[in-house]
């Protein structure tokens, strides 16, 4: 897309005169411990997030109004109205600062749509960070984690990224210290989504008929993994309380999962509510084999190496 620059007065303003550029990653959950179904509607989860080199990236741009256009993943299916994550964003963050919402905004998607990567979380993130510095809102992260978790409940971690704990009902993140350890994944994307909302559903079901698995409990083990550089411990811990549901609504993820262990991975799990399926991997020469092989296997729509922790959302 090339436009014009319009000198109109624009640098005389608060904030960006120039287009503003975030990049936001996506996430994974290594340990996902689902509680009980609150009264609220949520369930109380244990989890660790952990942001993954899979990004897709916001452009703000000054406008009279609020718009948004997009390109990738999801173009043609995601709604771009004021449904949109990232619309409810902006609008959040205007309210919030006593601004008014105008930007043109373009999204492109790498992020899968529906996928457990928090595509459409990590879209509402990169729209908080580019809107304060378009508009010149000089908002702290805390700030704007607190905007973000009335969007939805793993927005704020798409604005801290690295690798954190997350509690309540996932808006509550505190950074998890661990060595600066990059890990090797690989992500296998499905050809359509899950709905998050059905997984939990399905998951309550699953318990209510005691079909479920015991759920994970405690991260320690998986925190003190961490800790350590072993590829090998840390799989040993990876878990998924929603896993039972996802295979339950998606019956051939398991022959996702057991492909990629077959290709040498070291562990595989459904990522959050699925159904994008993520290995860990020994190193990177290991995660590119593997994702060769998850692709030849065709058990999979598109299967991508990717590492971590990163940042989160960040003006590039
Ligand atoms: O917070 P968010 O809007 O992303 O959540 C989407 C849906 O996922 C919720 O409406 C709820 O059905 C389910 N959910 C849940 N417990 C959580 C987080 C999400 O049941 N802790």
């Amino acid at each position: 897309m090339t436009e014009a620059w319009r000198p109109d007065g624009e640098d005389e303003r608060r904030g960006a005169s120039g287009p503003v550029k975030v990049r936001v990653p996506a996430k994974v959950n290594l340990h996902l411990g689902v509680g009980p179904l609150r009264r609220d509607g949520y369930h109380e989860l244990n989890t660790v997030y952990h942001a993954i080199s899979i990004h897709d990236e916001l452009t703000a741009r000054r406008g009279d109004t609020l718009t948004l256009t997009m390109e990738g993943e999801g173009t043609g299916e995601l709604a771009l109205d004021d449904t949109n994550l990232v619309i409810r964003a902006a609008h959040a963050l205007a309210g919030y600062a006593g601004v008014l919402p105008h930007a043109r905004l373009h999204l492109r998607k790498q992020i899968p749509l529906a996928g457990g990567l928090a595509g459409g979380s990590a879209d509402a993130a990169a729209a908080l960070v580019a809107c304060d510095a378009l508009w010149g809102t000089g908002l702290s992260r805390d700030e704007l984690a607190g905007i973000a978790a009335d969007l939805g409940s793993d927005v704020p971690f798409l604005i801290y990224g690295g690798t954190a704990l997350g509690t309540g009902r996932g808006e509550a993140v505190s950074p998890v210290l661990a060595r600066p350890t990059s890990w090797h994944w690989v992500v296998a994307i499905a050809d359509s989504g899950l709905s998050t909302p059905a997984a939990y559903r399905e998951l309550d079901r699953l318990r209510d008929s005691g079909a479920a698995g015991t759920p994970l409990g405690s991260t320690d083990a998986l925190l003190g993994a961490l800790r350590q550089r072993d590829p090998r411990v840390l799989a040993r811990t990876l878990g998924n309380d929603l896993q039972d549901a996802a295979l339950a609504m998606r019956p051939a993820l398991a022959d996702t999962l057991k492909a990629g262990e077959a290709a040498g991975a070291l562990a595989g799990i459904v990522s959050g509510s699925g159904p994008t399926c993520v290995f860990l991997a020994a190193d990177a020469a290991a995660a590119e084999r593997i994702a060769a092989e998850l692709t030849t296997a065709g058990v999979c729509r598109e299967a991508r190496v990717a590492h971590g922790p990163v940042a989160g959302a960040r003006v590039v």
